[in-house]
């Protein structure tokens, strides 16, 4: 996708809004990681501030249940010093029946900067940056089965930190592929990165039909599938998204696919072991793999903050950049007029 087609960027080619890794190139990821690895000392620090967002306003709309996501986007905006607002969907107008259209509107009215959304329709983020509030930089939460871009670059800032470069890594992604977001916006980001051995691991059932045309390949034996490989990410049964039943039992899907101690060392060695969270120890992942020392999951959670910190303040910067020309264009149009 050319840059000036991309929703996400700018004219110029700048982070606007991070809506998925999808139609950016790897120029943008790695700037992406960079600055997330500048930000990953700024937690280590006594004073955890810098004032790159100082005077901004940014809103966390979670229209789906978050912990992590939430609350680590909500100190990735108090560590860039922003003014922070966290609307609580349960108790605002929307559970009143506002329409979400309406709700945006009236925090546009409030000057906000930026939202960051989280929302079960796939496409929710994309529709509200291109047709409601396209000057209020948007950052992409989760949007149902779509799409989690600060996850998958969190994951791959975890990666490149533990892993170094992409190209000669083998990548496992285990588990629910059908219903999960972020296997989807994994995948994109570590083809654009460089990684040539993409293997997806789990039942038929669970594996999205013609997923094989996005150049990663499929194994429904969980053996054979992690066998030699760097970087294994499982991820949660998604049953909330789950129309019917998948499978026949959790009991036997952890006999299938669960990662135990055993299993794991079917992997590299220095294998690391990732998972987005929640977790659910006994069906996708045993607790000896989740706290042991090749887990990187809570690891995963701590980046989290910085990379989200990079998104917010590259985007934020592209959205002001984006105002300026757009201001300097109607004051030299009405200079034309008068002239
Ligand atoms: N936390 C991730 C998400 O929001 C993964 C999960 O929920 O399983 O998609």
């Amino acid at each position: 996708m050319s840059s000036s087609s991309n929703l996400q960027l700018t004219k110029d080619g700048e982070l606007r809004h991070f809506l998925t890794p999808e139609g950016l190139d790897r120029l943008m990821l790695e700037r992406i990681l960079d600055t997330a690895d500048s930000f990953v000392v700024v937690g280590n620090q006594e004073i955890k501030k810098v004032p790159l967002l100082r005077g901004r306003t940014v809103v966390n709309l979670f229209f789906e249940n978050s912990t992590r996501t939430r609350s680590t986007f909500e100190l990735a905006a108090k560590r860039l010093s922003a003014d922070v607002l966290t609307l609580d969907i349960k108790t605002s107008a929307t559970s009143k029946g506002e329409s979400l259209l309406d709700t945006l509107q009236n925090l546009r009215a409030m000057h906000s900067d930026m939202f960051v959304v989280r929302h079960s329709d796939s496409g929710a983020a994309h529709f509200i940056a291109e047709q409601v509030t396209p000057n209020v930089a948007i950052i992409n939460a989760g949007d149902g089965r779509h799409a989690h871009p600060t996850q998958a670059m969190l994951d791959m800032l975890t990666i490149r930190r533990h892993k170094g470069h992409f190209e000669p890594l083998s990548v496992a992604i285990v588990g629910d592929i059908s219903h999960s977001r972020v296997a989807r916006d994994q995948i994109h980001a570590l083809k654009i990165l460089g990684c040539k051995d993409i293997r997806l691991v789990g039942p038929n059932t669970l594996m999205p039909q013609g997923i094989e045309n996005m150049g990663v390949s499929t194994h429904n034996n969980m053996d054979s599938g992690i066998s030699g490989t760097d970087v294994i990410i499982m991820l949660r049964l998604q049953t909330e998204r789950m129309a019917s039943a998948f499978l026949p039992s959790a009991g036997e899907y952890f006999r299938l696919y669960g990662l135990t101690t055993a299993r794991l060392a079917q992997a590299k060695p220095d294998a690391i072991v990732m998972h987005p969270g929640p977790i659910n120890r006994g069906i996708e992942i045993e607790s000896a793999v989740a706290d042991g020392p090749q887990s990187m999951i809570l690891n995963q959670v701590g980046y989290g903050i910085a990379l989200r910190m990079a998104v917010m303040s590259m985007a934020m910067s592209g959205q002001m950049q984006q105002r300026q020309a757009q201001a300097n264009q109607t004051s030299s149009l009405s200079g034309e007029k008068k002239a």
